[in-house]
């Protein structure tokens, strides 16, 4: 089974490997010290990464301007959802907004537009 988490989660995550990965590269660059051009190379690509991952926590930002709080059924706090169906960020409860997908197993398809079905 897939294991499901907020949305708002996920991007977050995202956000700190891109941190992560951002270092590793600067790091790696320290091994071809022996050519700067190299060297300068692999720490303008960590600087990138690491700017890509402010631009996400922006994006982040941006987001939760768009959630809408609700109470969890499941463990009772407040959660943020994101889109037509998201999924608690306390206990992974299934969550929707729209009262037709109540009740139906979670599906992250129903956040996708209709024209975007294949
Ligand atoms: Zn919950």
């Amino acid at each position: 089974m897939v294991k499901y988490s907020s949305k708002i989660n996920k991007i977050r995550t995202f956000a700190l490997s891109l941190v992560f990965i951002g270092f590793v590269v600067m790091y790696g660059g320290i091994f071809f010290r022996n050519s700067p051009i190299v060297m300068t190379i692999f720490m303008i690509l960590g600087l990138l990464f690491i700017i890509a991952s402010t631009v996400v926590y922006f994006w982040i930002g941006m987001l939760s301007t768009k959630t809408v709080q609700v109470v969890c059924p499941g463990c009772g706090k407040h959660t943020k959802i994101l889109g037509r169906v998201d999924i608690c960020m306390y206990c992974n409860e299934p969550l929707t907004l729209d009262p037709a997908l109540e009740g139906k197993e979670f599906d992250e398809r129903y956040n996708k537009k209709q024209k975007e079905t294949r």
